[in-house]
């Protein structure tokens, strides 16, 4: 049996542009302990390309951590795959709220040693001592309360899109940065309200306990995270306390959430929020690029990476030896490269494991 996709990437997109059937895109995540992931993973593998499903998903011994695109057609089917796993009991399905299903192109599913790459010694802490689940009502009327400190555990691409007004928003790349900053950054606020949230919940379950170990007092996550939030939001008709765009870390790059735009094309400063990779593949860098400047720089960071991407193999050759990153060690763009510097954290974590977010 075939467990894994042979065709290349660019087929598999154009296939998907072509595709006529309607897809939902969802995601989920649960710890639990699997005593043999890999095999959970082939058996998840043979029961989802069945059905014709793709996605990004991370199996670990603690758990899964799904982003999927179901066909609608098949998702009574896909349910149903997983009821056959009883670690799935229950477990809360979160949809997109702006979904044109075009999400993912193929079924990706991994073995890695963790759900998100935290960097973290899970027996240090009690990781099952997680803070105070609010729903997103409760956590909607708390953020507007300045006594309390709101905390964005994301990346700072992420952030620079959308957050919560008032939220701290550190810059950083990677959830193992953010989480030891935001725990020095607040060294003196440990007995303040803290209200941590996310893409989907996943990274404040590791973030809250993480803090409790270090001594703060009330500790509290938006469960859910800004996917759920939005579409309560959206449904009781209220006012959001979030502004701009929740990144999501599938080909659609983000979902409107308040219809704002709050940042800019990195190139000319017009209002933007729509990310993209460098197009030239040694370069690959993440940043925001208005549809002018994409057809300036041919979806390129710079001039310099058009006239790389144009290059001939062998002058790409003679490029990628001498390559060196414009934001340090940093794979997205960066307003204060300062930071980035002077950091010892970005050193080895790769692109795909930056793609945990949720
Ligand atoms: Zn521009
Ligand atoms: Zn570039």
């Amino acid at each position: 049996m075939r467990l894994y996709n042979t065709i290349n990437s660019e087929d598999l997109k154009v296939r998907l542009i072509a595709e006529t059937i309607v897809r939902k895109t969802i995601s989920f995540y649960r710890y639990f302990i699997l005593e043999n992931p890999q095999e959970f993973r082939d058996q998840l593998y043979s029961e989802w390309e069945a059905i014709n499903c793709f996605g990004r998903i991370y199996v670990a011994r603690e758990g899964i951590n799904a982003q999927m695109s179901v066909p609608e057609e098949n998702f009574d089917a896909f349910m149903k795959t997983l009821a056959k796993f009883p670690i799935f009991d229950q477990i809360p399905i979160k949809y997109a709220i702006e979904d044109n299903g075009k999400s993912f192109y193929k079924l990706a599913i991994k073995v890695r040693p963790k759900l998100v790459a935290d960097g973290l010694d899970d027996d240090s802490f009690d990781v099952t001592n997680v803070g105070n689940h609010l729903s997103a009502v409760e956590f909607h009327s708390l953020v507007e309360d300045d006594r309390h400190v709101v905390v964005d555990m994301r990346n700072h691409y992420e952030s620079e899109v959308g957050y919560f007004k008032g939220a701290i928003r550190p810059e950083v790349d990677t959830f193992r940065e953010e989480i030891t900053v935001v725990t020095e950054m607040l060294a003196d606020q440990k007995d303040r309200k803290v209200l941590l949230y996310c893409t989907g919940g996943i990274r404040c379950e590791k973030a809250s306990a993480y803090l409790k170990h270090h001594g703060f007092s009330d500790v509290n996550q938006l469960h859910g995270g800004i996917l759920e939030y939005a579409r309560q939001i959206k449904r009781l008709n209220l006012e959001s306390n979030f502004i701009g765009k929740n990144f999501v870390f599938d080909e659609r790059m983000g979902e409107s959430v308040n219809g704002e735009v709050i940042s800019h094309c990195h190139q000319c400063g017009k209002s933007c929020d729509v990310h993209l990779n460098c197009a030239n593949e040694l370069c690959h860098l993440l940043f925001i690029q208005c549809p002018e400047c994409a057809v300036k720089f041919e979806k390129c960071c710079s001039s310099d990476c058009r006239d790389v991407k144009n290059a001939s193999e062998p002058e790409k050759k003679l490029i990628r030896l001498n390559t060196e990153r414009k934001f340090g060690n940093s794979k997205a763009y960066r307003k204060s490269y300062l930071l980035v510097k002077n950091n010892t954290f970005a050193d080895s974590i790769s692109a795909e494991e930056q793609k945990t977010g949720f």
